[in-house]
């Protein structure tokens, strides 16, 4: 199944608008009203069904942790009742909101996204971070007013404050009369004459500020935490985008993670495998009894349940899987040499012939691996 940042065309970092942007350029493109490819319908259900996820926080939040939607994909992807789609086609195709007065100044600022890195145990058990973020903030000098202390933005006179002045065009019916955006005062319906110092006349500048986030227990790589008014400033004192901290964590030496379980490699010497003993394991939860049992063979698993990472959903912890590797002794000296051939023999192990595992082995386990994928 193809992502749907792919099928948008968009960057996984895409901002709401820009998303919305790339939408409508391709429903456009492939509406089954202008485009009779063959695929075009198709394409047209796969781009509003991307949109539909995409441009739902809420539902892009879970599409990006899970890399589904949560189960309300069976397929179907159809766009039956889907209501709010209708409200961007109808947009796209007739315009929206044409010929209703100037545009507002202000408007709500962008999200903003920043990577975050964590180390694995900050991952397992959670963590307050530190950031620091560089945002465009309110104008402190302006409040967001765009204007020097003191002034007021002035109606427009080529409008008239309307934002929109009217045009006369040639069409086949002869010259009708269009309305299009005021030159003048680009459509806001003002002007403003004595623009704050500090901001340029925008409302906002950029500003680094550091926050402490909370990071959950199980976050895990490509994670991402919604800080609500957290983004960029809007122009003119807009409110306030959202700001998406991204989690990267860190490799660790010891562990490596598969879902919630942790994996890590033990290595114990041949006569401790043959003959069992217990040990100490550094864990992420400290220090870990173990019990090698006699006769342990390489590649045996000895599980910790519930030391693992913790659930990001629900509750819980997986598991710590131990896979036990066995130190076969090398640079042997001579009296050590003797004493292996003595074992061998009391043991009656020939050297002369290779024994095959029919089962139970190498092979089932890749058996095994590959038939769960
Ligand atoms: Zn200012
Ligand atoms: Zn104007």
């Amino acid at each position: 199944m193809t992502n749907h940042y792919d099928v948008l065309g968009v960057s996984r970092g895409a901002t709401g608008e820009e998303i919305k942007k790339a939408y409508r350029k391709l429903a456009r493109k492939f509406h089954p009203d202008v485009n009779g490819g063959d695929d075009a319908q198709e394409k047209f259900k796969a781009v509003t069904h991307a949109y539909e996820v995409l441009s739902d926080p809420q539902k892009r939040r879970v599409y990006d942790t899970t890399g589904n939607e949560n189960g309300s994909d069976n397929g179907a992807g159809g766009f039956a009742g889907q209501g709010f789609a209708f409200q961007d086609i109808f947009e796209t195709f007739f315009g929206g909101g044409g010929g209703q007065g100037p545009e507002p100044r202000m408007r709500r600022g962008q999200d903003a996204l920043i990577n975050v890195r964590i180390d694995l145990k900050e991952a397992v058990f959670g963590v307050n971070k530190k950031i620091e973020v560089e945002t465009a903030v309110v104008c402190p000098t302006c409040e967001g007013s765009c204007c020097r202390p003191g002034t007021h933005p002035t109606t427009c006179d080529v409008c008239g404050g309307r934002g929109q002045v009217q045009r006369p065009m040639r069409s086949i019916l002869g010259q009708v009369m269009t309305m299009a955006t005021c030159g003048s005062c680009q459509g806001f319906g003002t002007m403003i004459i004595d623009p704050c110092n500090e901001c340029s006349g925008e409302g906002r500048i950029r500003s680094r500020r550091s926050l402490t986030i909370k990071v959950p227990a199980g976050v895990g790589t490509g994670t991402r935490i919604q800080l609500a008014g957290q983004g960029e400033a809007g122009p003119a004192g807009g409110p306030a985008g959202d700001l998406y901290v991204e989690m990267k964590v860190n490799n660790d030496p010891a562990f490596m993670r598969e879902g919630d379980d942790l994996h890590a490699t033990l290595s114990v010497s041949m006569t401790a495998a043959a003959l069992g003993t217990g040990l100490n394991l550094a864990t992420f939860d400290g220090e870990q009894e173990i019990s090698i049992k006699p006769g342990t063979q390489a590649g045996e698993v000895i599980t910790l349940r519930g030391l693992g990472v913790t659930h990001l959903r629900g509750y819980g912890r997986g598991d710590l899987r131990v896979h036990v590797h066995v130190e076969t002794p090398t640079k042997l000296d001579a009296a050590q040499e003797e004493l292996l051939k003595q074992l061998a023999n009391l043991r009656g192990e020939e050297f002369t012939e290779g024994k095959l595992v029919t089962s139970g082995g190498m092979f089932a386990r890749l058996r095994d691996k590959l038939g769960n994928l």
